[in-house]
C-alpha cells in the first residue's frame, strides 16, 4: 500500500473514528488525518440522553477509543478544527485556520445537527438542545436544579430526555403535534404504548398540539402551545429532529438530497470522495433506493465499509437499518424500515412491556421491534432480509420460535 497518500476524514465522531481505525486495520500506511470541529476526541452520543445525562455514567464511558489510540495508530487527530471549504477539482480541503490539505481520498462524516425552533422566545435562556457532550453537561446541570421541564417533541431524543428528567424526579410535560410519541416511525398503535409508558411514569403528555412561543423575561418561564395553553416551566428541552450537515459538501457541488447522495459503495459524485454516517443518503441494495439512517449502528458499520472502499475494495453497504432506545426500564431494538407497511402484528404482551411488533406489507415483514425481549434481532433481520413469507398467526404466536419461522421458509425469492 502506497505510503505517500493522504486520506482525510472530516468529522471526528463515531463514523470518522471507526473509518480511521479501519484504514489502519486494513494495512493502510499512508497519512490519515481526522478533522473534528469539536474539542473532544470522538465519543458516542447515545448515553448523552440516558445514563450520562442522569449522572450514572462518567465521561470516560463515552469515548470511541482510549486517549492514546490515535497517536499509537499514527492517526493525526485535529480537534477544534472545522473544514470550511472543499475543492474537488484540486482535491483540497481548507481548514478554518486557512491551512489547505491535499487529499487522495476524502471521507465526509459531518453528521447531523438539531433542527432549531424559530418561534418567539427561541433565544431565551433555559432553552436546551441535545447533540453534544457540552449540551448534555449543561442540561444535566439544569436537571440537577430540579423543577419543571417542558420537552418539545416526542421523537427519540425528546422521549429519552423526558424519561431521564422524570427518573431524576422532575415535573415533566411533553408537547408533541402528533397524536402519539414516535408516531413517524412506530405509527399510532405502537406509539400509543410509549404514550402510556410515559404517562404511567407521571409525565404529562400534551399530544396533538405544537408550540407557538416561549415566554419569559430573560429566561423561559412558560411555553405557549399552538392551541393557546400556557405551560409554566423552569426550562425547556427541544427535540424536533435533526438535519444532515451538508453545507461543506453542497458548496463544493456534491449531489445533495436529504444528505450527501452516495452510491452503495458510499462514493459521492466527485472522484475520491466518500460519505458515511448520519450525513450520508446511501443507495441501499436491499431497498433499491437511497436511505439516510440517523442511528448509532449505521455510523459504526457504514464508516468501515466506506474506509474499505477508499482502499479500493468493493464493499456494498447492505446492512438493514437498526437502532435501539432506552426509556425508564423499557429497552428496545428496531430493525428494518417500515415505510409502506399495511399492518402491524404484535407478539407478546404490550401491557407488560414485553413484546415484539412486526410491520408487514402483504405477507412480508418489513420491520420488527423487540421491546424488553432480547436475542431476537438476528431472526427478525433474517425474516426481513430473506423476504420470508409469513402468516400473521405464526408471527403473533410466542410458541412459534422466530428462528424456526425464519429458517422454515427462508430463501424465498422476492
Ligand atoms: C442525545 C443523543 C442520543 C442518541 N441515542 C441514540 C440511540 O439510543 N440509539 C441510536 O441508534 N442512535 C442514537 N443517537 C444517534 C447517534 O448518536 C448518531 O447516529 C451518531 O452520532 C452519528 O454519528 P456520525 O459520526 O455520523 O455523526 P455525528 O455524531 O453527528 O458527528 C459528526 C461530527 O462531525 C463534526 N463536523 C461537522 N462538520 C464539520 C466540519 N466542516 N469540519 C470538522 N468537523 C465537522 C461535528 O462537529 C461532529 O463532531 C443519539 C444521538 C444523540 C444526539
Amino acid at each position: 500500500m502506497s505510503s505517500d497518500q493522504t486520506y482525510v476524514i472530516v468529522g471526528a465522531s463515531l463514523a470518522g473514528a471507526k473509518a480511521a481505525e479501519t484504514l489502519r486495520e486494513e494495512g493502510f500506511d499512508g497519512r490519515v488525518v481526522l478533522v473534528g470541529a469539536e474539542e473532544e476526541r470522538p465519543y458516542e452520543r447515545p448515553p448523552l440522553s440516558k445514563e450520562y445525562l442522569r449522572g450514572e455514567a462518567g465521561r470516560e464511558k463515552l469515548y470511541v477509543h482510549d486517549e492514546g489510540f490515535y497517536a499509537e495508530h499514527d492517526i493525526e487527530l485535529q480537534l477544534g478544527r472545522t473544514a470550511v471549504s472543499l475543492d474537488t477539482a484540486s482535491c483540497e480541503v481548507e481548514l478554518d485556520a486557512g491551512e489547505r490539505m491535499r487529499y487522495d481520498r476524502l471521507l465526509l462524516t459531518t453528521g447531523a445537527e438539531p433542527r432549531r425552533l424559530e418561534i418567539p422566545g427561541a433565544d431565551l435562556d433555559g432553552v436546551f438542545y441535545l447533540r453534544s457532550v457540552q449540551d448534555s453537561d449543561a442540561l444535566r446541570e439544569r436537571i440537577d436544579g430540579g423543577g419543571a421541564v417542558v420537552v418539545v417533541g416526542a421523537g427519540w431524543i425528546g422521549a429519552e430526555a423526558a424519561a431521564s428528567a422524570r427518573q431524576r424526579g422532575l415535573d415533566v410535560t411533553v408537547i408533541e403535534p402528533a397524536s402519539v410519541p414516535l408516531e413517524r416511525v412506530l405509527g399510532a398503535e405502537i406509539g400509543a404504548i410509549y404514550r402510556d409508558i410515559h404517562a404511567d411514569h407521571g409525565v404529562r403528555m400534551l399530544l396533538g398540539t405544537g408550540v407557538e412561543a416561549f415566554e419569559g423575561s430573560g429566561a423561559v418561564e412558560r411555553v405557549r402551545t399552538s392551541d393557546g395553553r400556557p405551560i409554566d416551566c423552569d426550562f425547556v428541552v427541544v427535540g424536533v429532529g435533526v438535519q444532515p450537515r451538508t453545507r461543506l459538501a453542497a458548496e463544493a457541488g456534491l449531489a445533495i438530497s436529504n444528505g450527501i447522495l452516495v452510491d452503495a459503495r458510499l462514493r459521492a459524485n466527485a472522484p475520491g470522495v466518500f460519505a458515511a454516517g448520519d450525513v450520508a443518503n446511501a443507495q441501499h441494495p436491499f431497498y433499491g433506493e437511497p436511505i439516510r439512517v440517523e442511528h448509532w449502528a449505521n455510523a459504526l458499520n457504514q464508516a468501515p465499509a466506506a474506509a474499505r472502499n477508499m482502499l479500493g475494495q468493493t464493499v456494498a453497504y447492505d446492512r438493514l437499518p437498526y437502532f435501539f432506545s432506552d426509556q425508564y426500564d423499557v429497552g428496545m431494538e428496531y430493525s428494518g424500515y417500515s415505510r409502506g407497511c399495511d399492518r402491524v402484528v404484535v407478539r407478546g404482551d404490550p401491557a407488560a412491556r414485553e413484546f415484539i411488533a412486526f410491520w408487514l406489507f402483504d405477507d412480508r415483514v418489513m420491520a420488527g421491534m423487540n421491546v424488553n425481549v432480547w436475542d431476537v434481532t438476528d431472526p427478525i433481520k433474517q425474516l426481513i432480509q430473506e423476504r420470508v413469507a409469513v402468516n400473521d398467526r405464526d408471527l403473533a404466536d410466542p410458541d412459534v420460535p422466530l428462528d424456526r419461522l425464519a429458517r422454515a421458509t427462508s430463501g424465498r425469492a422476492a
